[in-house]
């Protein structure tokens, strides 16, 4: 427990704390581009959970919740290594979009997987991140939101393994939705659950709610659930807290049925049962007239609505969960 673990260009030994960076592609100054890195490392021994933030580089929920979790982890006390990855896809995230407008062919870093060392320049990102993680991560959390264009609300999609459902069940009780997701989906949380461990994606935000007190409450909600995590590894000192049951089942994309202005119900509630045939927004022409609307097509939850009021016919006004059964068993 004395050897220094090497992560990119980190080496950090027991009870350190250190930054640094996965080297990606090379800059047009000739400069080697980084992921940055922060390792903090206990001195005791224990599982090595990575936090993997902007993914998409329109959700900063996760560098946020990030930041503040690093404020609460103490490398004296902590057991085991949290290696915080606040922004993953960096050329997107300063471009505020999803993926990296420089790279039109390999846009999506969620769905290249393990990436490819001689792809394009999203596939390469990939890849380093990739080669990094693999062999030293036990648990690995994705943070995502809706972005800028949706709210997504407490959801846990995570990978189809027994390792990956306890995780799900450790970020706390405010995490009832947890739906299994199939491996090979080409991202991180499915490629480590692949390995045997413990992967999972978790939603929760959207630019929509990116302002002052509404940020701060939903990177708080992220920070606890990490802690909430963490103490569930017996990583830090305290008792986890969870949800009684969690519901399962599959999500549902509900597609706009007309182009026009999107305007969703003023009473649904999100990660609320509603029943089949509830109305969850409208669909307006440029003259005012209704000309689609959108319903529940069975029993489920809304997990996700769109916040972005233009729209085109069949682009994505809602992310509808069917539940198909609620679970008591995800903890061991
Ligand atoms: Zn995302």
């Amino acid at each position: 427990m004395s050897s220094k673990l090497t992560i990119g260009t980190v080496n950090v030994a027991p009870g350190e704390k250190a930054y640094g960076g996965i080297e990606t592609n090379t800059s047009v100054f000739g400069e080697k581009e980084i992921i940055p890195i922060i390792v903090v490392r206990g001195k005791k021994d224990g599982p090595i959970l990575w936090l993997n933030g902007a993914t998409h580089g329109d959700e900063p929920e996760g560098p946020y919740s990030i930041f503040m979790a690093l404020d609460d982890i103490d490398p004296e006390s902590l057991a085991g290594t949290v290696v915080a990855v606040p922004v993953m896809n960096v050329g997107a995230f300063a471009a505020g979009n999803r993926g990296n407008p420089l790279d039109t062919f390999a846009y999506d870093l969620n769905r290249v997987y393990p990436g490819s060392p001689d792809g394009y320049p999203t596939e390469r990102i990939a890849d380093a991140h990739w080669n990094a993680m693999k062999d030293v991560c036990d648990l690995q959390i994705a943070l995502h939101s809706g972005g800028e264009h949706s709210y997504l609300a407490h959801m846990i999609f995570a990978t189809d393994n027994p390792q990956s459902m306890e995780l799900a069940a450790a970020m706390g009780p405010q995490w009832p939705l947890v739906f299994p997701s199939p491996s090979g989906g080409g991202n991180p949380s499915s490629m480590i659950g692949n390995l045997g461990k413990a992967g999972i994606t978790a939603e929760l935000g959207g630019n929509c709610r990116l302002l002052t007190s509404d940020f701060d409450e939903i990177a708080k909600d992220l920070r606890d659930s990490y802690l909430n995590v963490m103490r569930h590894y017996d990583m830090i000192e305290g008792e986890a807290t969870y949800a009684d049951e969690w519901m399962q089942g599959y999500q549902q994309a509900l597609l706009a049925p007309a182009s026009g202005m999107w305007v969703g119900s003023p009473d649904v509630k999100f990660e609320t049962m509603l029943s089949k045939g509830t109305e969850l927004g409208k669909v307006y022409n440029v003259y005012g007239n209704v000309t689609g609307t959108v319903q529940a097509p069975q029993d489920g939850v809304v997990f996700g609505l769109r916040s972005r009021a233009s729209v085109l016919e069949g682009e994505w006004c809602c992310f509808f969960g069917i539940v198909e059964r609620t679970v008591d068993n995800l903890l061991p």
